[in-house]
């Protein structure tokens, strides 16, 4: 950072500025996690200037042999983290991943069915507004007004009806372990394929906290940063050979050019780190830590969506406290809390406004935070809606101001880079 800072003092103060915001606020983002300085290490090296178009030892650029050692490294680690025969680790992103699966088994016009986002599910798994909406004839499935479960009965009936080629499994938001056996009997009785999308809770997987979607899956696609605390990235998995054979030309050269050797040098860092037992004992503590944080909001008087979490994140439904989720999100960032609001199933409000927040674990934990801290941040978090519910939209400033010195007191004692 110090040729940075000689080199371009602009761009060096936006990273401080972003050091500083990581280090003094709380990270609540569901989907964000802290990688380790190795990973951070190997993302910020020579390997960023390197073409490598193909694939290990089928390359279209000399000069690759350290490229094919890192990919390969990456590709091992990951069939050996979640326990399976094929891994892709080009994919640029999540979103880059989900394309390439429907490049690889789905034709443009072709049903595919996934989970609305308004039910917790992604833009890619066939929201209008997306790719996989506009170029699909993309059915969506929702969830159970009264249990916020999935809606089997609908999936069910869905495929029936109008026969997908696709089926996606997962989601952004939702709070609850997936049955991945049932999809797949839905999946085979239509004669579909079952895509599971385990980018949020592919952390948990790897760790042996969370059902595991192999065995069930035709398919499986991931970030790499999420639970699984990697460099920003995408990879692809299965243990079909002639799924993986599709895969790997739809990832190159159907959807990418050069694949990200800086940043597939970081996954595979990132995935020795997963498959060491620390990993375990963190993925553990994401989970109780997450029961925590909504067990003390559920004290404090916020509902629970799907009545609590399986995993790393929980939807917070605010109603009860007279409070939007974008009054909510705002007040809690003047707080130094940082959260996205959410929308909750069947959401009276607009996306824009929403009855909620989505609140995680992972970053958190990985700074240190255990159940105590999970706590106190639920009270800080409650501290400030009663301030919103009581002074109204612009919230309660002593409050905020209050809370502010509690987070920074409560980061200074768990640093992030130490
Ligand atoms: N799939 C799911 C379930 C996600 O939650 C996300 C990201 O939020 C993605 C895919 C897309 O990942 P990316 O943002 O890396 O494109």
């Amino acid at each position: 950072t110090e040729t940075l800072r000689g080199a371009d003092s602009a761009v060096a103060d936006a990273i401080a500025a972003e050091l500083d915001r990581q280090q003094n606020q709380i990270e609540l983002i569901a989907s964000e996690n802290i990688v380790s300085k190795a990973v951070l290490e190997a993302q910020g090296s020579v390997l960023t200037n390197k073409y490598a178009e193909g694939y290990p030892g089928r390359r279209y650029y000399q000069g690759c042999a350290p490229s094919d050692s890192v990919e390969t490294l990456a590709i091992e680690r990951a069939k050996q983290m979640f326990n399976c025969g094929f891994a892709n680790v080009q994919p640029h992103s999540g979103a880059q991943a989900n394309g390439a699966v429907m490049l690889a088994l789905t034709k443009p016009g072709d049903t595919i069915l996934g989970m609305s986002l308004d039910a917790g599910g992604h833009l890619t798994h066939g929201a209008k507004p997306a790719m996989s909406g506009k170029w699909f004839n993309a059915v969506q499935y929702g969830v159970r007004p009264d249990d916020h479960l999935i809606d089997f009965d609908q999936v069910e009936t869905l495929a029936r009806e109008h026969k997908p080629k696709l089926i996606i499994a997962g989601g952004s938001a939702y709070p609850r372990h997936i049955d991945f056996a049932r999809f797949r009997a839905i999946a085979d009785e239509v004669g579909a394929l079952l895509m599971v999308d385990m980018a949020h809770f592919a952390g948990l997987v790897a760790a042996g906290e969370h059902p595991t979607p192999f065995g069930h899956a035709h398919v499986v696609t991931t970030t790499t940063h999420k639970t699984l605390r990697g460099p920003r990235g995408g990879m692809v998995l299965t243990d079909d050979e002639a799924i993986a054979k599709k895969i790997n030309s739809a990832v190159f050269p159907g959807l990418q050019g050069g694949p990200l050797m800086h940043v597939i040098a970081a996954k595979a860092v990132a995935f020795g780190e997963a498959l060491q037992p620390e990993f375990k004992t963190y993925a553990k503590a994401v989970i109780e830590n997450a029961k925590a944080l909504a067990g003390k909001l559920k004290e404090r008087g916020a509902d629970l969506v799907a009545g609590g979490t399986d995993t790393h994140l929980a939807l917070i439904d605010l109603r009860p406290l007279g409070v939007t989720g974008k009054d909510a999100d705002e007040a809690l960032e003047r707080s130094a809390i940082t959260c996205n609001k959410n929308g909750i199933p069947f959401d009276p409000l607009p996306p824009i406004k929403t009855s909620g927040i989505r609140v995680g674990s992972p970053a958190g934990t990985t700074r240190g935070f255990g159940v105590a801290e999970f706590r106190e941040i639920g009270d800080m978090i409650a501290d400030v809606l009663d301030g919103l519910r009581d002074k109204g939209e612009h919230g309660d400033p002593a409050v905020e101001a209050d809370v502010k010195a509690r987070v920074r007191a409560l980061c200074a004692r768990f640093p992030i880079y130490p």
